[in-house]
């Protein structure tokens, strides 16, 4: 072949069997993780801005690996997704948070984060129905996170689910906001009830002009929409007292708290109700 026909063959290279073994071992693995239970959610506390107020937690995958230690979700969420194993994992973390979230005070909310593949899978519906009645969690507390990336595939089948959901008395939230690659025109075929403004913008705030821009374009979009505007990763006072000035209605990130086992957190709640 000439040259510039080379990138249609698919050339082999052993380090695709690698890719491929590696995946299969994690497969096997994630599943041995399920039933052996390695998986625990670990939840981050979510503030309104104007005042000490807690809103709720954001619940975020661990995974409790017997040699590795505590494994974070960058590093398994993706080979979950590609083999499937998502569905019962996620599944499985709905239904914990859930579970977790009914024994706190009810002006407290769960946020759940769900890939973009369970909208591929035609029980989910069904699970978070399950979740939120087997654990007599108020169905207006939890909250579900999802990407822009969810129009960009099968909007035949996402767009049906997310206002089936929002029948059931769910939120929805749109996170990672202005990272994707879609444009803005989904933000007219769904009532989204809040916008989660990727913290790369947040880290922006104070060095560029532009994060500065998309911020109060977003304070604006979330307005218009009605939808509540939260900022992710915020770090710094300054970024902080920014957010404040701006008019976002809702943080979260290390400045405020870090995602914490169900044990501090529900120690930090307990101090907080009870002084
Ligand atoms: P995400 O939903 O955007 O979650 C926010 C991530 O930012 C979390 O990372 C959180 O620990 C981290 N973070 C929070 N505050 C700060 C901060 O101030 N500075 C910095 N640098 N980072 C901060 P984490 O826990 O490693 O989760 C990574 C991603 O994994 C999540 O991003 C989400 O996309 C995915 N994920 C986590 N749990 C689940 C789950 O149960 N199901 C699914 N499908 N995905 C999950
Ligand atoms: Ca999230
Ligand atoms: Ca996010
Ligand atoms: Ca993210």
């Amino acid at each position: 072949a000439k040259e510039g026909g080379r990138s249609t063959f698919r050339i082999y290279r052993p380090e695709m069997r690698l890719e491929a073994e590696r995946r299969h071992e994690m497969k096997l693995a994630l599943h041995h993780a399920l039933e052996e239970g390695q998986f625990e959610l670990y939840y981050q506390p979510i503030y309104r801005i104007d005042g000490p107020d807690l809103a709720g937690f954001e619940a975020l995958i661990r995974w409790n690996h017997p040699e590795q230690g505590l494994v974070a979700p960058l590093d398994f969420i993706p080979v979950a997704e590609e083999t499937g194993l998502i569905v019962p994992i996620g599944e499985w973390a709905l239904n914990e948070a859930c579970r977790t979230a009914a024994r706190w005070p009810a002006h407290l909310r769960i946020a759940v984060n769900l890939s973009v593949s369970q909208f591929r899978d035609a029980g989910l519906l069904d699970t978070v129905r399950r979740a939120i009645e087997s654990n007599g969690l108020a169905p207006e507390r939890l909250e579900i996170e999802i990407t822009e990336s969810v129009f960009l595939t099968d909007v035949g089948q996402s767009l049906p689910l997310l206002r089936a959901m929002k029948a059931l008395g769910l939120r929805i939230a749109i996170d990672d906001f202005g990272t994707g690659y879609s444009s803005l025109s989904y933000l007219r075929s769904f009532a989204f009830d809040k916008i989660k403004l990727d913290q790369s913008f947040v880290s922006g705030i104070e060095t560029d002009a532009g994060s500065l821009a998309i911020i109060r374009a977003v304070v604006g979009i979330g307005s218009g929409f009605n939808a509540t505007t939260l900022a992710e990763g915020v770090e710094t006072e300054e970024q902080l007292q920014a957010l404040r000035r701006e008019g976002f209605a809702e943080v979260q990130g290390y400045l405020l708290g870090r995602p914490r086992p169900v044990g501090d957190t529900e120690a930090m709640i307990a101090a907080l109700t009870d002084p």
